[in-house]
């Protein structure tokens, strides 16, 4: 579709979700209070008189405040998970479930899968939505799907090689961990395995990460980005040309803002991530503040799709820590240690007592040679590496391959015990 088509038929779905989202008393109560009416939207410009919808806000309208249609139009419930009470509710209605489905097929096709792949799905199912809506678009596309969940290693070894896996769904850190085991068995994926592809998500990680878990596996890894807020995954995907991420906007209207202003920033200019869902009939969603950071890419892509893309999320504005009053992003953290060849995959920042930053940091297993000072000598070139990307000089602690704790799931990066 040409940019001006898909624009006009994101402004035609945004006034109907405007128009539809009049009858939800929270939506209705702000557009009273605001003075707002449907028909002043006339133009997509115009969404930023829109009120802007929270994670609190969803808390706060738990279980079902936001929800747009009747309950009996409800075929599925979804849930994000917080960091504490309630989680978020997300429901969807059977044009919804298939929506999601249709746009996460566009982009496993995108990457070039098709329906001779074989697809293993290592996310877990459940209320998360990364599992079940993975499931849902790779079982569109045609391939077979193996629905295996973020069972043991063993298993899912097992399932790749008696049933040809060629694609595969998992973590960042999983892929690490599951590349080590592999390692262990003395197995050679390139040669032993059938696999080629591998979509990374429901983290955010570093350019680095993309390129080590490609040397680890042997495959092509596309990063995709998503959140259950706006049908779970499949909100933007990596093309071939591994160069952004195409945003769907004939599905989601994108703004990036100042979180601090809530004004737009410029393109190509870093902030937050504001998406509007305008194809959604359960609950559509005005405004939605992700709190994650990346820039829009104003520039058309070279594979010729004209959905504008999204530079790699580069961390949420909840994460950065704040250490001796320098802002710092984990993410940063990450890319510098994995630009370093003696380092291995798994890391840890611990924050302690007044405003002490610790990375600890395990060395790749073939980086040590016994001798002391060449490690302390490591030691010190990573902090200088660090001091120069995040402003403060961080302690750093070398440790044994394998000596920090692996999960299976999300990796618990920073741990912070301090006492300000
Ligand atoms: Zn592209």
């Amino acid at each position: 579709m040409d940019r001006g088509s898909l624009e006009a038929l994101q402004l035609k779905r945004l006034r109907d979700t405007v128009q539809k989202l009049e009858r939800v008393p929270f939506y209705h109560a702000k557009f009273e209070k605001s003075g707002l009416k449907p028909e002043d939207i006339k133009s997509t410009a115009d969404i930023r008189r829109l009120p802007f919808t929270t994670a609190a806000d969803l808390r706060e309208n738990y279980p079902d405040g936001l929800l747009a249609v009747s309950r009996d139009e409800v075929v599925r419930l979804h849930t994000s998970s917080g960091t504490t009470g309630k989680p978020k509710a997300l429901f969807f209605s059977r044009r919804d479930v298939d929506t999601a489905a249709e746009l996460l097929a566009r982009a496993f096709c995108m990457t070039g899968v098709t329906r001779r792949d074989v697809f293993q799905n290592m996310m877990s199912y459940g209320l998360f939505t990364g599992g079940l809506m993975m499931h849902y678009g790779a079982e569109k596309v045609g391939c077979m799907v193996i629905p295996s969940g973020p069972g043991t290693s063993e298993r899912q070894l097992m399932l790749m090689q008696d049933f040809g896996t060629t694609v595969v769904h998992v973590t960042p850190s999983y892929a690490f961990y599951f590349a080590d085991f592999l390692e262990k068995k003395g197995i050679d994926p390139r040669r032993q395995l059938a696999l080629r592809k591998a979509f990374v998500g429901a983290e955010p990680y570093t350019e680095e990460t993309r390129r080590k878990i490609e040397a680890a596996l042997g495959v092509d890894v596309y990063n995709s980005y998503g959140l259950t807020e706006m049908n779970g995954p499949g909100v933007a995907f990596e093309c071939e040309g591994k160069c952004g991420l195409h945003v769907w906007e004939d599905n989601f209207v994108m703004e990036i803002i100042n979180p601090a202003t809530g004004e737009p920033v410029g393109d190509g200019q870093t902030g937050e991530l504001v998406l509007t869902s305008i194809n959604r009939e359960a609950m559509p969603l005005l405004r939605y503040r992700t709190r994650d950071l990346s820039s829009i890419i104003p520039e058309p892509c070279a594979c010729g799709r004209t959905h504008r893309r999204l530079h790699r999320i580069t961390g949420r504005s909840d994460d950065m820590l704040i250490v001796r009053g320098v802002n710092v992003f984990p993410q940063q953290i990450e890319r510098v240690l994995m630009s370093i060849p003696q380092i291995g995959r798994n890391y840890l920042i611990l924050l302690e007592g007044l405003d002490d930053m610790t990375v600890k940091v395990e060395l790749s297993p073939s980086a040590f040679d016994g001798q002391v000072e060449r490690l302390e000598e490591l030691q010190n070139q990573v902090a200088e590496k660090l001091r120069a990307e995040l402003w403060v000089r961080p302690k750093v602690d070398l440790v044994a391959s394998g000596s920090l704790p692996v999960t299976e799931g999300k990796a618990k990066r920073v741990i912070d015990k301090r006492s300000l």
